[in-house]
């Protein structure tokens, strides 16, 4: 190699850096050097590893230093000091809400307001060391719109499965039941009736949406229904699986309620959100279908703390009261039973970029560290289909990877504190 050739290719790593301290445009090819690196499928920590990408920022080999080729001319960022894991993965988030709006202040804010919120929250939430979301439920496809900007290098932010409106009853959930009847105001995916809830499907999916997201119980921060009492039929959630699945799409639903959970099981419902009064029966029943479970367990101590401040309603705060502890109780029971976990903290209830806080709640409810992160990289991938590309730095995965101070495997909240993010071969954070 000439010294022109090593000048340009210093300065080409050098540009590829300083633009993605802005906007990730391009990545180019390039290496990290890890102190420590944790293999998040085994749950085994290695020592002195190199991850080397392609300019399409996609990982080409892993290994150990000793014996991994750098491509010429590629300088390795030092992370010898640190610790390295695959971007985190958040499968529950509502990028485009922000807890100060809760209650009646809500509807105060425009939906243009809200994007602008996602774009605002797309990048805390990547610099927290969240590389993907999924997000579950927004207004008006506003959530389309910010993984768009996303997707378009326009927006800073973490890759998004995204579902637009959440589909529920007249009334349910996912309705909007802050205004009295003289306003005539209904959610935009409210949909009774298996033919009506099939149509929101093609009608959400029309519009962009990469997953179906329905209200199948009642929920803590809507008005006047209860977090226990089903919604959905079991008939229509039957029917939106059905064609969701036939489309294409995975479906989440939330439900606190026992036989909620239980009824959309039955359908074949990907993912059980809140997953709050599950009884042994619903948690066998989720062994057997392969159902992943959602615990957003860490914003209980949000909602109790703050939610009067922010603004949501005192019938919600003594929802919580009554679920929050229920949730993590049944957390420690589903785990320990054996079923499929993935994480997911309902962010937007509480700050976004605070995701990781979630890590030691779950730990202090029987997981170990690594399961935790299991359920934040490989579960997480697994439930949203993005398995081969995402949530363990292996070859053919995107090259999405952040680095820590200390051992999470010792200390989980040292995943509160990242200190590096790399997306797909870009450093976002440094
Ligand atoms: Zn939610």
């Amino acid at each position: 190699m000439n010294n022109l050739t090593r000048v340009g290719s210093a300065l080409c790593w050098v540009l590829a850096v300083m633009s993605a301290m802005t906007l990730p445009g391009h990545a180019a090819t390039g290496a990290v050097r890890c102190g420590k690196l944790l293999d998040a499928r085994s749950g085994k920590m290695l020592t002195d590893q190199i991850v080397v990408f392609d300019d399409a920022g996609v990982i080409t080999a892993v290994g150990a230093s000793s014996s991994t080729t750098m491509p010429a001319g590629v300088m390795a960022v030092d992370l010898s000091k640190s610790t390295c894991l695959p971007g985190l993965i958040d499968v529950h988030t509502h990028l485009t809400s922000d807890p100060q709006n809760s209650g009646y202040k809500g509807l105060g804010v425009s939906v243009p307001r809200e994007a602008v919120t996602g774009v605002k929250n797309a990048r805390l939430t990547l610099e927290s060391g969240f590389t993907t979301v999924r997000n579950v439920g927004a207004a008006e496809f506003t959530d389309v719109a910010v993984r768009d900007g996303v997707n378009a290098g326009e927006v800073l932010g973490p890759r998004m499965l995204v579902s637009g409106p959440a589909l529920g009853i007249t009334g349910g959930h996912c309705d909007e039941n802050l205004l009295p009847y003289q306003y005539h105001y209904k959610g935009q995916g409210v949909a009774d009736g298996p033919w009506a809830a099939r149509e929101k499907v093609r009608e959400v999916i029309k519009y962009g949406a990469d997953v179906i997201k329905i209200c199948a119980s009642g929920g803590v921060l809507s008005k006047g229904d209860l977090p226990g009492a089903p919604q959905y039929s079991l008939e229509e959630m039957q029917a939106i699986a059905t064609e969701a699945h036939k489309l294409g799409r995975k479906v989440a639903a939330h439900a606190h309620g026992t036989e909620s959970i239980k009824d959309a099981i039955r359908a074949g419902i990907d993912s059980i959100e809140h997953s709050s009064l599950i009884d042994d029966e619903g948690i066998r029943m989720a062994k057997e279908h392969g159902t992943y479970l959602v615990f957003d367990i860490y914003n209980d101590d949000y909602i109790l703390g703050m939610g009067e401040k922010v603004g949501m309603l005192p019938e919600s705060i003594e929802k919580e009261k009554k679920v929050g502890k229920l949730q993590r109780a049944n957390f420690r029971k589903a785990f320990e039973a054996g079923a499929k976990i993935a994480f997911g903290t309902d962010s937007g209830v509480y700050p976004h970029g605070d995701n990781a806080k979630q890590f030691s709640t779950m730990v202090a409810f029987g997981m170990k560290p690594v399961d935790a992160i299991q359920a934040a990289t490989v579960n997480a991938a697994d439930l949203i289909g993005w398995a081969d590309k995402v949530g363990a730095l292996e070859k053919g995965h995107y090259a999405d990877l952040i680095a820590v101070d200390g051992d999470p495997l010792v200390d989980v909240k040292v995943l509160e504190n990242v200190k590096f993010v790399m997306k797909g071969g870009n450093v976002v954070k440094q």
